[in-house]
């Protein structure tokens, strides 16, 4: 399992330049993460300003 980001993402980027892994990008409608690289450290979920990434 992995870290998800919801819909209240409101792209600012900041837990994508926190993931250790670069398992997250921009998607079409907001950023997401990639489940075959995520190793859950929860370092986005930390970073987000709107709780975005939810815990698997
Ligand atoms: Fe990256 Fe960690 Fe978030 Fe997974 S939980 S997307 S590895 S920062
Ligand atoms: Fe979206 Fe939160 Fe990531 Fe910003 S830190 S891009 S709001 S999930």
């Amino acid at each position: 399992m992995a870290y998800v980001i919801s819909d209240d993402c409101i792209s600012c980027g900041a837990c994508a330049a926190a993931c250790p892994v670069e398992a997250i990008s921009e998607g079409a409608e907001h950023y997401e993460i990639n489940p075959d690289v995520c190793i859950e450290c929860g370092a986005c979920a930390a970073e987000c300003p709107v709780e975005a990434p939810k815990a698997p």
